[in-house]
């Protein structure tokens, strides 16, 4: 797991944007609260949403600029929290109030300074609101995960986020268990 001075590189395993920005910092069985400002970065250049060179600029922020990376950083983090509220009850299939997705498009648009960072809010709504249930959106089946990804398989029976991750490890649990008397 990641410490303070190491960002492990940001897993791309929802696949859609809106997904893996539910799932950041994106290793499982990361704590609920948390997100640094490295791992945040860090995730907005491996999805592409900022260039390498405006994501080196806004690593330098924390430092030149605290309070304006702070803000950033918790209206990132209100958005996730968001994401995760819509997409567990999708996953629960308990539906989505149309409310919920008044909260999301307002922090959608994150501003800093006289830049922004706009996240295309219309675009995650409809991913959220409109495909819902139809979405084949799941949560791992690894209790201690907690990532959410898109069954894409041709079964559509993929119960973990990823296979080289929480699928051996319950492979080799598993087995262990087995061969343990
Ligand atoms: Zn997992």
């Amino acid at each position: 797991m990641p410490s303070d001075d190491l960002v492990a590189p940001a897993l791309l395993l929802g696949g859609r944007l809106s997904i893996d920005f539910a799932n950041i910092p994106s290793y499982p069985g990361a704590p609920a609260q948390h997100l640094s400002w490295e791992e945040l970065i860090a995730f907005l250049e491996a999805s592409h949403i900022v260039s390498a060179e405006r994501g080196a600029s806004l690593l330098a922020l924390s430092g030149s600029d605290p309070d304006a990376a702070q803000t950033l950083l918790s209206r990132s983090v209100r958005l996730r929290d968001a994401l995760r509220r819509a997409f567990g009850a999708t996953v629960r299939k308990e539906g989505i109030a149309r409310e919920w997705a008044e909260p999301i498009n307002q922090i959608l648009r994150i501003t800093e300074g006289h830049d922004e960072l706009v996240f295309g809010g219309n675009l995650w709504t409809a991913e959220i609101i409109v495909e819902g249930a139809q979405a084949r959106l799941r949560i791992c089946a690894n209790p201690a995960c907690g990532l959410f990804f898109t069954d894409n398989s041709r079964t559509r029976r993929r119960r973990w986020c990823s296979m080289a991750i929480c699928g051996n490890r319950h492979k080799v649990a598993s087995f262990a268990r087995r061969h343990a008397s």
